[in-house]
């Protein structure tokens, strides 16, 4: 058996599976509020008193963390825990415990994904070479699936805190107000949950007529909601522009990664902005990268619809790292 985990800021996936062949067979999975566990063993011992999962055999671990991992240590971002692989094995006694950062798990998932788990934005031409993955969600995470003598090796990017490239006239007034704001315009301050509502204050020249506080916590959700049921053309313009940047940056990824095997589109949002991102822009400012049209063309464009994509790929590095 294995143990797989996805360990976020706000939610934890725990998920016992059977390492059969290619696609790992989950047996068990949980969710927790990190919050509420001191460490990741207390967490695990939790999830280990199930009747589930209770006496379960399990050989080895992998866990992807929201942070950075230097050596068999993770600290995640917004948690006070340090994640300790080698505490994790004395503890449970396993043979084998594997940390990865939470995109690099998610990566693992790409080989492995059904065709009803990911909804296809461009067919593109199937290639071979390197693939990448974009999420979107509380922050933006990136990753490199590097093809190396016919196996794809996932790297880790911090590539969410580059700077914002404005594209156009109204995305230079939102740069303005991200530096006035916080000093340096990073991708991450557009192309997530929070970003989304930066983009709001700069799209509404007239109040908002959905009555959204950008700086309410649930904003992002409401500012989608609005902007789908066209109830506030200043909300419809908002996720216009977040979609524009969405597609711009992935496609600047794809640039960076060559990535002709593929761009897979991860996270939280995606899913859940599905009209949005399937009515042309998406794709339009992925594709506007000239002289290098005809290669973005040519590359396919999936979002993954899997909300448990994360936990999936620890399982799978586990079953090939055990
Ligand atoms: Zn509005």
């Amino acid at each position: 058996m294995l143990l797989a985990g996805d360990i976020g800021g706000t939610k934890t996936l725990l998920g016992l599976f059977d390492p059969v062949a290619a696609r790992p067979h989950p047996i068990a999975v949980r969710g927790f509020t990190t919050l509420d566990f001191d460490d990741l063993t207390t967490l695990i011992s939790a999830f280990l008193e199930d009747d589930a999962t209770k006496g379960a055999p399990i050989e080895s671990a992998c866990f992807g963390v929201a942070g950075p991992v230097i050596g068999d240590v993770a600290e995640l971002t917004n948690v006070p825990w340090l994640v300790d692989a080698q505490r994790v094995a004395t503890k449970f006694k396993l043979r084998h415990v594997s940390l990865l950062n939470d995109l690099q798990a998610m990566a693992y998932s790409v080989s492995v994904l059904r065709d009803a788990e990911v909804h296809v934005l461009q067919q593109g031409r199937t290639a071979d070479g390197n693939r990448a993955l974009i999420a979107a969600g509380t922050g933006l995470g990136e990753a490199l699936l590097h093809h190396v003598d016919g196996r794809f090796r996932a790297s880790p990017s911090e590539g969410g805190h580059a700077d914002f490239a404005a594209r156009t006239e109204r995305d230079v007034v939102l740069l303005r107000d991200l530096i006035e704001r916080y000093g340096r315009a990073q991708v991450e301050h557009v192309v997530s949950g929070p970003g989304l509502a930066n983009v709001h204050r700069v799209a509404h020249r007239v109040p908002c007529v959905a009555s959204i506080n950008p700086e309410d916590p649930d904003a992002p959700r409401a500012i989608s909601a609005a902007a789908l049921d066209r109830r506030c053309d200043g909300c419809v313009e908002a996720l216009e522009m977040f979609v524009e940047a969405y597609g711009a940056d992935a496609g600047n990824l794809a640039l960076r990664t060559v990535a002709t095997g593929g761009v897979f589109i991860g996270g939280g949002i995606a899913p859940k902005i599905l009209p949005a991102l399937t009515d042309g822009r998406f794709m339009r400012a992925f594709r506007d990268k000239a002289p290098l049209e005809a290669l973005l063309e040519a590359i396919p464009v999936k979002v993954i619809l899997n909300a448990e994509a994360g936990l999936l790929g620890a399982a799978v590095y586990a079953a090939a790292a055990g």
